[in-house]
């Protein structure tokens, strides 16, 4: 856990959010800034800053477990059928503004590919 870092606060219950989905160590909540009807942020409660700082072999439930939320938010949040995308952005050419690894659940329109 890091202390100043916002996503380790959410889970925490120390700053709120709007949780769609949790378990012992993952937890799925609303994108404050949400950029689709369905926006929604899947973490490791555990503090991992960045996708290259995790070791998915090392972390292999723990990787199963994230996927598997993405999956129940997917089902949960009614965009199962209809399609989403899963992003995780990594460093500044990733735009990555929040250094807790967070995957990102995006549905609910028609997406479209922009880089
Ligand atoms: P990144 O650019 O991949 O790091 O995405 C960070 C995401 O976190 C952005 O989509 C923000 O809107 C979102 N975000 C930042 N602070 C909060 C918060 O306190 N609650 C929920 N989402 C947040």
């Amino acid at each position: 856990m890091s202390q100043d870092c916002i996503f380790c606060k959410i889970a925490r219950k120390e700053a709120p959010a709007t949780v769609v989905y949790e378990d012992e160590d993952v937890l799925a909540f609303r994108d404050i800034n949400p950029i689709a009807p369905v926006h929604v942020l899947v973490i490791p409660k555990k503090h991992v800053e960045k996708l290259s700082d995790f070791d998915p072999e090392a972390e292999r439930d723990l990787w199963a477990k994230l996927l598997r939320a993405v999956q129940k938010v997917a089902e949960l949040t009614g965009v199962k059928d209809s399609g989403y995308r899963v992003v995780i952005n990594e460093g500044p050419h990733g735009q990555q503004t929040v250094f807790h690894l967070h995957l990102h659940v995006i549905g609910g329109r028609q997406l479209r590919w922009t880089m």
